[in-house]
């Protein structure tokens, strides 16, 4: 090839996206995620991943990963923002199918878990037996506040929204009621992709716990994002709940005082849908990422990283992740403050290695995901990330030594049997 060719498909090969390999606009990607607490403007892959790779698929699974996961509650606990610094800090949720306390004298009630891992108990109205309704729920907005979304809510026609599960893109079921003047009539119901405007959610009440004393009574709660849910077994009409509901702030009034009392350590039940299989394309993803920005883009455009990336992409074939067992930990020695990430080699067949990451995030367990059983040598030491994630900072290393000097390891880790993994088996 005569070198102008040669420099010319040198230059479009730079221009495709190492992930996907097309060429489409680029977008900034974080090497570590920035709701992690990794938002740290030195450590971006420019021109390196594609909109559609970065937007569409990664932000997805980013999203799921920091809200319904393994770590979602640790980072709910212990990171004091998600993505941003400053004033344009967000704070970080979790997305659960319920969180529920155990509610003097209502039973069990609807509670949501912020910031700090702070419980607050839902205002809510309990549809209680012989058709009476209670009002009931924590402080966190003023009973007004919550009388007045009700109000505003409960007009004469009502849109009760249920999100379809495991659906993509996103489908609803939207059921119409109208007002009689007596009560709520369902006059429609449709499937659809859009969001009508103004709504009540509907999510479905399952059993209570086993350890709760009563039977959970059907609720219409008020989130901390100032959503209505209307929380009733799946097979309810969503129509009386919500007569009881109009004809209930009247029965209240604004003036009578919340029937609601403080209570210390109270029982809370949390149920939480997690995909592990996303959970482990994220932790891929960091990988490549990773070797990306500390060996170079040439080294993780290298094919032996193609399957690895065609997973995390597809999410059809297995991620191989795994457990490090406390006593090969390597990361004991670094504080609970900062997350870790270590890439790692061992030799695997003709001068090829296996490479991949060991990670520990909010001083959780440390796990080893698999990126490549065929590598390239690697053409540095072994590069760790430690990331400060309550202020946003990430700091690399490329050897113990200098690693050590500021975290000391009390063990280095022991991979003897990923050298007996292989993919082919
Ligand atoms: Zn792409």
């Amino acid at each position: 090839m005569p070198k102008k060719a040669r420099e010319m498909s040198q230059v479009e090969q730079a221009k495709t996206c190492i992930y996907c390999g097309l060429s489409r606009p680029f977008s900034d990607e974080h090497v570590f995620p920035a709701g992690l607490g990794a938002d740290d403007r030195r450590f971006l892959l420019k021109d390196m991943v594609c909109g559609v790779c970065n937007s569409g698929v990664f932000s997805k699974l980013e999203t799921k990963f920091m809200r319904a996961s393994p770590v979602a509650i640790a980072r709910l606990y212990f990171q004091p923002t998600g993505r941003g610094k400053g004033k344009k800090a967000s704070i970080p949720s979790i997305n659960t199918n319920s969180t529920i306390v155990f509610l003097e004298p209502h039973g069990v009630v609807e509670a949501e878990m912020t910031a700090g891992g702070k419980l607050i108990t839902l205002l809510q109205l309990l549809f209680l037996e012989d058709d009476k309704v209670a009002l009931t729920g924590g402080d966190h907005v003023g009973i007004d506040v919550f009388l007045d979304a009700l109000i505003a809510a409960l007009e004469n026609q009502i849109q009760v929204v249920e999100k379809i599960k495991d659906v993509v893109p996103s489908r609803f079921v939207v059921e119409t009621f109208e007002w009689d003047g007596a009560r709520y009539h369902s006059v429609s119901r449709e499937t659809t992709p859009t969001l009508p405007p103004k709504r009540v959610w509907r999510e479905p009440l399952a059993s209570p716990p086993a350890a709760a004393a009563t039977a959970r009574a059907p609720t219409l709660y008020q989130r901390t994002d100032g959503q209505l849910c209307l929380r009733v077994p799946p097979s309810t009409q969503a129509g009386p709940m919500l007569t009881r509901a109009r004809k209930a702030p009247s029965v209240f009034g604004k003036q009578e005082g919340v029937p609601y009392s403080d209570f210390a350590n109270p029982s809370v039940h949390i149920s939480m849908t997690i995909d592990m299989k996303d959970y482990a394309r994220v932790l891929a993803k960091i990988g490549v990422n990773f070797v990306a920005h500390a060996y170079q883009e040439q080294y993780a455009r290298h094919h032996a990283f193609n399957r690895i990336k065609t997973a995390i992409l597809e999410g059809l074939s297995p991620i191989w992740l795994q457990t490090i067992p406390k006593q090969a930990d390597a990361f004991t020695g670094v504080p609970r403050t900062r997350h870790v990430a270590m890439l790692h080699f061992t030799k695997s067949r003709a001068g090829r290695f296996h490479a991949g990451m060991v990670i520990r995030l909010y001083g959780g367990t440390t796990q080893y995901v698999h990126l490549s059983e065929n590598a390239l040598q690697p053409p540095d030491g072994p590069a760790i990330l430690v990331i400060d994630y309550e202020n946003h900072r990430i700091e690399r290393f490329f050897d113990w030594g200098s690693f050590g000097a500021v975290y000391p390891p009390n063990v280095l880790p022991d991979f003897k049997t990923l050298d007996e993994f292989s993919l082919d088996g």
